[in-house]
């Protein structure tokens, strides 16, 4: 076990203020694998004074030169490849494959795009008599979660940099591994000291005093709606800019001209990745009525494929299986037709939650209502297109979702009629330059590519 007693701020590894530590749990065994530094108010204070110190220099800086250095970072995490997919599969228990392809690759992909954008973005445009300049919001306090712990880091500290802000991170209690080896990633790269920072913490402590810092101009959070909502509330009162990636509960729509099958695989894999820890993930399946037991059939056997501790890992920690169980229950309870999976362990150790469909649900049970982040699937059935859509936009959520038709157009033309912020089109692949975010309680800004710049960026109007 190792016990970490640093955290990065102003450009070293230094003690934290306080002598309270948090455990590192590997999910798959519930054994202790490290404890790092639980910072509290004072060690927030010191990063985020460092990052002001840091601002003027750095926003100063020209493009071409943050965007060698996100070149420099990129470089870093694609070397440091393999030990990143390591510590992810051991703080949050995804197998080894995954991690690697994904949590370990997206971020290099990401932080690449970034340094792309950092040189090719226009920063200053003429509107008429007028030149617009784009410059850094200033310094940004990011709280990441655990679910995709790296990809969340690097979605909002690649595009920080880019824009000119300085960085103070709070990554999440139950994966603050990797947000570590990200430290190391950014000192390798040469950042300069003061741009980037991490402070480990508990959300309510560390967390609670960086998104209520008077140093920070923006709070960029990703995480739960009822954290993300309090969070809003604080910067609302302050003054401050705010991005919130919130929850999600997405549909994924089969229209009866789509090719089931495939529509059926390629959804039950979308909602089993990752444990089913995906805010994006198309959690309600939409089958219609003619097409709907063939379909339960295919998703049943699809289901059975993902052997917990081969193909599916654990979920993150004994609470989030305890969480995801009780809904698994609830749904029972309310009616739902249990089809695979259900509440029991699948396995003696570690916190593993049997991949689960549930059929015959309706649109206001609970398990079709709230985000379980868990590899639970709902599977829900609609009489026509406008029953299907009054489904689909009925929740508070609007994260993004899935259109299946026989042809792109038909399914565009559902596509529009949905209150969410992406929508895969027959099976679309992921675009790490598209702009991620919420419509309705999902949330607020967007993150990715160009518009997920344009979060950090303020605008100024010189006149001639
Ligand atoms: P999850 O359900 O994914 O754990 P949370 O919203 O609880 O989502 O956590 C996401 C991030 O928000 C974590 O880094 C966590 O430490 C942080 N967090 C939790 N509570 C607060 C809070 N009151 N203020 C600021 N950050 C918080």
């Amino acid at each position: 076990m190792k016990q970490h007693d640093g955290m990065y701020i102003d450009g070293s590894w230094r003690p934290a203020a306080g002598s309270g530590t948090i455990e590192v749990v590997g999910p798959a065994d519930g054994k202790v694998i490290a404890t790092v530094p639980a910072g509290s108010d004072r060690d927030v204070d010191a990063a985020v004074r460092a990052a002001r110190a840091a601002l003027p220099g750095w926003a100063a800086t020209a493009p071409a030169a943050r965007a060698a250095l996100l070149t420099a970072l990129r470089d870093q995490l694609a070397a440091r490849a393999d030990e990143i997919a390591e510590t992810v599969t051991a703080e949050l228990g995804s197998p080894l494959a995954f991690s690697r392809t994904v949590h370990a690759g997206i971020p290099v992909a990401v932080c690449g795009s970034y340094a792309e954008l950092a040189a090719s973005y226009a920063f200053e445009e003429r509107i008429g008599n007028s030149t617009v300049l784009l410059e850094p919001v200033g310094v940004v306090g990011a709280i990441t979660p655990w679910n995709y712990p790296l990809h969340q880091i690097v979605a909002k500290v690649a595009p920080a940099l880019a824009a000119g802000c300085t960085v103070v991170l709070k990554p999440a209690e139950d994966t603050p591994l990797v947000a570590r080896l990200f430290a190391e990633c950014a000192d390798a790269a040469g950042v300069p000291a003061g741009v980037f920072n991490l402070v480990t913490g508990l959300g309510p402590e560390a967390g609670a005093a960086l998104a209520g810092h008077e140093g920070v101009d923006l709070v960029s959070f990703t995480g739960s709606t009822a954290v993300g909502r309090k969070i809003g509330a604080l910067a609302g009162a302050a003054v401050k800019r705010v991005a919130l990636e919130l929850g999600g509960k997405s549909a994924n729509v089969i229209l009866p001209s789509a090719d089931l099958a495939r529509a059926v695989a390629v959804g039950v894999a979308n909602v089993m990745a990752n444990s089913g820890q995906t805010c994006s993930a198309w959690t309600r399946m939409l089958v219609h009525a003619e097409q709907y037991d063939e379909a339960v059939e295919l998703a049943t056997a699809a289901a059975a494929k993902y052997v917990p501790g081969e193909r599916i890992g654990p979920v993150v920690s004994a609470g989030q299986r305890d969480r995801v169980r009780g809904y698994i229950e609830q749904g029972i309870g309310q009616g739902a037709r249990l089809v695979a999976g259900g509440p029991d362990a699948p396995r003696p150790d570690g916190y593993y939650v049997s991949p689960t469909v549930f059929a015959d649900v309706t649109p206001d049970m609970t398990l079709a209502q709230e985000e379980i982040f868990g590899p639970v699937l709902s599977i829900l059935r609609y009489e026509d297109e406008d029953d299907a859509v009054r489904i689909a936009n009925g929740t508070v959520y609007g994260l993004a979702g899935a259109v299946w038709a026989g042809d792109d157009a038909e399914a565009v033309a559902f596509a529009r009629r949905l209150e969410t912020g992406q929508v895969d089109i027959n099976g679309g692949r992921f675009n790490p330059l598209a702009p991620f975010g919420g419509y309705k309680q999902s949330g607020i800004g967007r993150e990715l590519g160009p518009h997920g710049l344009a979060e950090y960026l303020q605008t100024k109007s010189l006149q001639f």
